[in-house]
């Protein structure tokens, strides 16, 4: 095993370490640390989300049936079913995942084989080497795509974007370009600074040119479904890109001369919004918004290191 490979995998239990004990001290203040399948709101006609149990899952209604992007943890897919069941009978014919982390890609195993499922093609790699979503075929892929591929056509069509690594090396950006919407998984979650997985490809030095390519390449979309929390903007996706490229900007400028929380702290006049100090209500891996910031300045010295 390289050197390479040894540093990438300490790294991530460190921050889940990190994770674990600000959501210990969240737990202790009575806060639910996953809060269960939530009830489905409506974003535009035949758009809407469902929040709760892990990531946001998208419901778009089309006339061939129901695309899901992203299915939340394990055990979900009765809930999401029933969801989907009070706005319309049509069958679930296609899942998107943004990635393949189980809060993705947990209740794929629910919906019945026949579904299609579509994900970029590391997202497929890093789910055929979990045995849990592996030994279960129907939970798998059955297309996948590079850079670009849509689904449907006029009122139905849906593009799959990817534009390069940040939370793993297969997140797909999922735009629906009639009701002007794009699903943005954890490339953009909660409103802060990304986790970053080294274990499945992820990269925060690469993360800021992946999001302003999405920026400057996707069109026409006005509502931006976070992939954990609430809805967003375009206005407030850019925010979040510049944000993204100011940190690994200051981390390289400030390595080995200041702290990481020094470095996130130097953020905070320019971007309130992603360095609060504050828990957010729902934070299921914990952490404040600034507190998420320092984990990434730290990933950036890592990466940083390896060069
Ligand atoms: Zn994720």
């Amino acid at each position: 095993m390289s050197c390479r490979l040894v540093a990438r995998r300490r790294l991530l239990p460190a921050i889940v370490v990190v994770g674990l004990a600000v959501a210990g001290a969240a737990a202790q203040q009575q806060r639910p640390r996953i809060p269960p399948t939530g009830t489905i709101k409506k974003i535009r006609d035949d758009l809407y989300v469902i929040p709760g149990a892990g990531g946001n899952t998208t419901v778009f209604v089309t006339q061939g049936g129901v695309v899901l992007v992203d299915t939340k943890l394990p055990n979900n897919g009765e809930a999401i079913l029933n969801q989907v069941r009070s706005v319309t009978d049509k069958p679930v014919s296609t899942i998107v995942n943004t990635h393949s982390h189980p809060d993705h890609v947990g209740s794929n195993e629910y919906f019945p084989a026949s579904v299609d499922v579509v994900t970029h093609e590391n997202t497929r790699k890093w789910m055929a080497a979990n045995p849990r979503v592996a030994s279960n075929p129907a939970a798998m892929p059955d297309r996948t795509f590079t850079d670009r591929m849509t689904l449907g056509s006029g009122d139905d069509r849906i593009d799959l974007y990817y534009f390069g690594a940040g939370h793993t090396n297969g997140d797909a950006f999922v735009v629906f370009p009639v009701p002007r919407a794009m699903a943005a998984g954890d490339m953009f979650a909660w409103k802060m600074a990304p986790l970053i997985d080294p274990m499945a490809g992820g990269s925060v030095l690469a993360l800021p040119d992946s999001l302003e390519k999405a920026l400057n390449v996707i069109p026409d979309v006005d509502t931006v479904i976070e992939g954990h929390g609430d809805l967003n903007t375009w206005e407030g996706f850019r925010d979040y890109v510049q944000f993204n490229r100011a940190l690994v900007d200051a981390a390289k400028a400030g390595m080995g001369k200041k702290t990481a929380e020094e470095i996130a702290a130097g953020l905070k006049p320019k971007f309130p919004v992603f360095t609060k100090e504050e828990l957010l209500t729902d934070m299921e891996y914990g952490g404040t918004p600034l507190s998420r910031a320092v984990i990434n300045v730290n990933v950036a010295f890592q990466e940083l290191g390896k060069r």
